[in-house]
């Protein structure tokens, strides 16, 4: 047992000791613990203990206020349907001050959720029948939380999505050229001057009020989805850090780039990489089942431009790294972001020649 942990885990309402508290899952922000509490020779009931990663989240506070708020909702329009709201939501485990975290001495933030049993998460997608139950967990997760006043959660990394914004930025980089890299990606670069005007649409058409605003998860990977192990389907959405307002299109969009595709987001041959449109599919089957009824038509209509759009953001980041130096994103061998890069460049070239598909398989609902 991890002993330094046990002044933390008494900070919250377990009822009970903890006998067993070892590292758990493969997060990359947070570190993630299993509780197990209860007596040596009992039954245990076992938690999630959690550091939250203050690095990447500058408002702690914020964000573990709008978690306590969309899990309350979530339980109660589980409830509603007849669901388990034990299973089908992340649920808090209060801290002894009635507070949903802990802070510790050294200005740590610590939070506790219920572990949720018979269940797992995968690292990689092992069928496209994965990304079908992806799909409908994200759906699920957008449908329940419709009528929930998306104005009233904290913006807690501010204009994460304002692609105009990060194309501003983009250009600033190619401008400085502070590393002096850009003459070697000149390719890359036209690749994205060319495709200015997308980096504008959704930011004006919020502006113009024609898109709603939505509680989004914002990390919509396959692995922050639990798979139940008895019947295969998606049990809960986890991961909600990044819960924010925003548009359906940004989860939708992100959950297309990261899951769509079997390469790696590193990938440096670029032969590998490619949209696999069986995957997209089964996505958007699942996503639409569940949140086909509550999306606007406008928002279906642009569901594949939501995809080419986070792509594109993404790639732009990354292009912006490497032309700055990678002084945000870690790399791990020279050239790592241009990598990056260039793969959802390739990315979103693929979509592009996949549109009439991607634009048949989602307007089937509208
Ligand atoms: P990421 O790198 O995706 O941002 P993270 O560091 O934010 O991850 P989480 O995704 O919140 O961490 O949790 C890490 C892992 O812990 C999950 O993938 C899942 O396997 C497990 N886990 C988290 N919460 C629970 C829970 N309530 N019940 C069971 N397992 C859980
Ligand atoms: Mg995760
Ligand atoms: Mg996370």
């Amino acid at each position: 047992m991890a002993h330094d942990l046990e002044p933390i885990v008494r900070q919250f309402q377990f009822g009970g000791a903890a006998r067993r508290i070892e590292p758990h899952g493969c997060g990359h922000i947070n570190d993630t613990y299993a509780v197990a509490i209860g007596p040596e020779d009992g039954p245990a009931r076992r938690y999630i203990l959690q550091r939250l990663n203050h690095q990447v989240f500058h408002q702690p506070e914020q964000v573990m206020a709008n978690i306590e708020a969309v899990t309350r909702h979530l339980r109660r329009k589980i409830a509603a349907a007849g669901g388990d709201p034990d299973r089908e939501t992340l649920n808090l485990v209060p801290a002894v001050d009635g507070r949903s975290f802990y802070r510790d001495g050294d200005g740590n933030y610590w939070r506790v959720y219920a572990f949720i049993g018979g269940a797992r998460t995968y690292q990689v997608v092992e069928s496209p029948e994965h990304l079908y139950h992806a799909g409908r967990a994200f759906g699920k997760f957008l449908r329940m939380l419709e009528d929930f006043p998306a104005a009233r959660l904290h913006e807690t990394i501010p204009d994460f999505h304002h692609t105009r914004q990060r194309f501003e930025r983009f250009q600033q980089a190619l401008a400085r050229d502070s590393a002096g890299r850009a003459r070697a990606v000149g390719a890359e670069i036209d690749f994205v001057l060319s495709r200015a005007a997308d980096t504008a649409v959704l930011v004006e058409l919020i502006a113009a009020g024609r898109l709603p605003l939505r509680v989004t998860h914002n990390d919509t990977k396959f692995n922050n989805v639990l798979i139940d192990d008895a019947t295969g389907a998606g049990l809960c959405v986890l991961d909600l850090d990044t819960v924010m307002p925003g548009l359906s299109l940004y989860d939708f969009g992100d959950a297309i780039r990261s899951g769509a595709t079997r390469a790696a987001e590193d990938e440096p041959d670029l032969a590998k990489v490619s949209l696999d449109m069986a995957l997209f599919e089964q996505f958007s089957r699942g996503y639409l089942a569940e949140a086909g009824p509550v999306l606007t038509p406008l928002e279906l209509e642009y569901l594949p431009f939501g995809a080419k759009l986070m792509t594109l953001e993404c790639g732009i980041r990354f292009l912006t790294d490497h032309l700055e130096g990678d002084v945000y994103f870690k790399i791990h061998r020279p050239g790592h972001n241009l990598d990056r890069a260039r793969t959802q460049f390739k990315l979103v070239a693929e979509l592009e020649k996949h549109w009439d598909r991607m634009a048949r398989l989602t307007g089937e609902y509208r």
